[in-house]
């Protein structure tokens, strides 16, 4: 396990609130943060597989094109009686075709829909799904650590609650009788498959 040793550290997003939230996750480790977007980097093509896939392939660019140490993160969510779907295409699955545009109640509207297909009978086992977060810490020499967080839960329908973002009206974690999208921010954040792939990232890297 390679640790971090540098000052400065790429963000390697172009998202400017994901960029904000890691850049103050690592503040208290004296790290020094900059975005993919101030340096002007591409973005790169997220062609893998898998959450950590593309992660890696992002921490790869970003690291390479900038010569500092990158990190990188994909997330999504999983439904196994789905066969994984969304999966890696989550932010896709919720483009509505009439519109072109990403609309959330149109994407958790067809999540219920195919859940409704599956047969009856084990509907409560098929509505599981766990968020997983991958997280990827690349340097200039090709060498990259990568964590993968994870929340479980239940799917639930109606959607209830205004906050978050996402599919988080929808997603009720074990454990929890209110969804993500009821639940108070600060609250999410200490048990979310995010903050679950940085204390694995902290602990191995940065301590
Ligand atoms: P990306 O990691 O920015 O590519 O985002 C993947 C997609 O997964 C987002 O657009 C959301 O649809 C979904 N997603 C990831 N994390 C969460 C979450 O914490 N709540 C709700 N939806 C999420």
């Amino acid at each position: 396990m390679r640790k971090f040793s540098a000052d400065k550290l790429v963000v390697a997003s172009h998202n400017e609130g994901k960029v904000r939230e890691i850049s103050a996750l690592m503040s208290p480790f004296g790290v020094d943060t900059v975005s993919a977007a101030d340096l002007n980097l591409p973005e790169p093509i997220e062609d893998g597989q898998t959450f950590i896939a593309n992660a890696e392939l992002k921490a790869h660019s970003a690291a390479d094109k900038s010569g500092f140490v990158a990190l990188a993160d994909d997330s999504g969510l999983v439904v196994p009686a789905l066969g994984g779907r969304p999966g890696i295409y989550s932010a896709r699955w919720a483009v509505n075709p009439e519109t072109g545009e990403r609309d959330f109640i149109y994407g958790m509207g067809k999540l219920e829909e195919e859940l409704n297909k599956i047969d009856g009978s084990r509907v409560s086992d098929s509505r599981a799904a766990y968020f997983a977060c991958a997280l990827s810490l690349a340097w200039p020499d090709g060498h990259v650590e990568s964590f993968e967080g994870r929340v479980y839960g239940t799917l639930v329908w109606p959607i209830r609650g205004g906050n978050g973002f996402g599919y988080d009206p929808m997603f009720q974690a074990d454990g929890y009788d209110i969804t993500f999208g009821e639940m108070e921010a600060a609250r999410k954040h200490d048990i979310s498959h995010r903050a679950n792939a940085f204390n694995k990232l902290i602990n191995a890297c940065f301590k």
